[in-house]
């Protein structure tokens, strides 16, 4: 068990406090930057603070515009009206039109589909085959959405993240990268999004 570490960097004169995490997961190193958390480096288990203050140095001038990137929204889902209750409703109807498609071209399928409101994921997909989905992907553009649904049920047959996978969601969506980039630049958004209290019939 290793306590969160920090580093506190200068970003364009401005103090910045950036958790250090370790995990084997990452290959060198990796910079997230979610709206409403502080910024954090993933690293290996056994980088040195050597290392990691040279990736930092390395990252600077990215940090300092996706920090700034990270504060200013540009979706203008602000002005939005949309309840939970109505975008549960269409984000169900959406995905399971996806689903039914695209689990019947890959001859799987699934237990059932459950849209949810989570706050760090867009979709997941169980060892039994049950399928669940943010809600807040109906506020992303209509592409990214068909991704997220048809990534989880390519997992109905790769089951992890191996090359194997990727390459058959690259058969079924060639353009998923660019979904991908887009949640990567707005998902803060879309999970930030706090929908109006149920209009009154
Ligand atoms: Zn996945």
């Amino acid at each position: 068990m290793v306590l969160p570490a920090k580093r506190f960097v200068d970003v364009g004169g401005r103090p910045v406090e950036l958790h250090v995490r370790r995990s084997t997961r990452v290959n060198g190193h990796r910079i997230v930057v979610r709206y409403g958390f502080p910024p954090e480096i993933v690293v290996r288990p056994r980088a040195t603070d050597a290392q990691i203050d040279a990736a930092i140095a390395t990252h600077l001038e990215w940090l300092e515009k996706q920090l700034e990137k990270a504060a200013r929204p540009r979706l203008g889902l602000e002005r939005l009206r949309l309840t939970e209750e109505q975008g549960r409703r269409e984000a169900g109807a959406r995905i399971s039109l996806i689903a039914q498609s695209e689990a019947a071209a890959l001859g799987v399928t699934f237990e059932r589909i459950t849209v949810r409101d989570q706050r760090s994921r867009w979709g997941s997909c169980s060892s039994k085959g049950g399928l669940s989905f943010n809600w807040r992907l109906v506020l992303a553009p209509h592409d990214v959405l068909d991704y997220v649904v048809v990534h989880e049920v390519c997992h109905l047959v790769e089951h992890h993240h191996g090359p194997e996978f990727w390459r058959l969601l690259e058969r079924r969506r060639p353009g998923y990268r660019d979904s991908k980039r887009w949640l990567d630049d707005h998902g803060w958004e879309i999970l930030a999004y706090r929908p109006p209290l149920s209009i009154a019939a």
